[in-house]
């Protein structure tokens, strides 16, 4: 009797080894959890109150980079903390461009700042916009070029607990490497929305962003408060899922394991945006 069962749990062993192959192919997830995942920051908040609220607006988990210094910064950062919204800093960097620098408004970083200055600058940035849990460069592609300042900011980032998004306005940017290297949870922008404005180009610019997305897992766009930018997403956000794609926190995309190799793989893609100076 023992014996009978022993030979009959052998079998069944032996016809689940057959099967196996079968299981591992079927889909174990619902095909929900494989879809490639993009998030969206919107940039340059803090100075236009009416275009800043209806970016807001938009739907689902986008992210909101704020400057520090605006005459709406603290305003525009509680209305995004009250809407469950993800606030970054967006921190002005000297650009490489030197006419550039007339955009960075109060706040920026520069090349020629002491260690010193530099901390009490950010300090200061840092402290302008409530809720932060991230910083991204606004301009930059100076400043990210120098790993001895961009080594400053991992020092500030790592005691305060925040991530950082590389902007990537230049493709020589060391900014995510530093992080790398620090152990700071990074991402880089693969998408300009909207380097060129207007329905159209926004369009072509998120239809990017999914093949992005279908290639890599992954993809991260960055958006501004224009008013074609904002019409545009608002619609396709809407039903976004009908592309193929799920809309996801800007933090989930930063721990996704592949970031690191994200990053060497699209440091190519910057070129148009470093010219555009964003
Ligand atoms: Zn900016």
């Amino acid at each position: 009797m023992h014996m009978e069962m022993h030979k009959c749990k052998n079998k069944l062993f032996f016809y689940l080894l057959l099967l196996s192959p079968a299981l591992f192919s079927m889909p174990v997830h619902s095909e929900e959890s494989y879809k490639p995942i993009i998030s969206i920051l919107i940039d340059d908040l803090g100075y236009k109150f009416k275009e800043d609220t209806r970016a807001l607006a938009l739907p689902g988990p986008v992210a909101y980079a704020i400057l520090p210094h605006g005459p709406h910064t603290e305003k525009i950062s509680q209305l995004a903390f009250k809407k469950g919204k993800d606030i970054l800093l967006h921190l002005p960097m000297q650009a490489e461009v030197m006419d550039k620098n007339e955009f960075l408004g109060p706040g920026a970083l520069t090349l020629n700042m002491t260690r010193k200055d530099f901390l009490k600058t950010l300090n200061i940035n840092i402290h302008a916009v409530p809720n932060l849990i991230g910083i991204n460069n606004h301009m930059g592609s100076l400043l990210t070029q120098h790993p001895g300042h961009m080594q400053w900011l991992m020092d500030s980032m790592k005691k305060n607990g925040q991530f950082y998004v590389d902007s990537l306005t230049s493709d020589n940017s060391v900014a995510a490497r530093l992080a790398k290297e620090n152990n700071v949870p990074y991402l880089t922008r693969d998408i300009f929305l909207d380097h060129k404005q207007g329905s159209k180009n926004v369009r072509a610019q998120f239809k990017e962003l999914i093949k992005t997305a279908k290639r890599n897992g992954s993809a991260l766009g960055i958006g501004h408060p224009h008013a074609s930018t904002i019409q545009v997403l608002s619609e396709l956000l809407q039903d976004v899922e009908q592309y193929g794609v799920k809309l996801v926190s800007i933090k989930s995309l930063i721990h996704k394991p592949t970031t690191g190799k994200k990053y060497a793989q699209n440091r190519n893609q910057g070129t148009s945006a470093a010219s555009a100076g964003m």
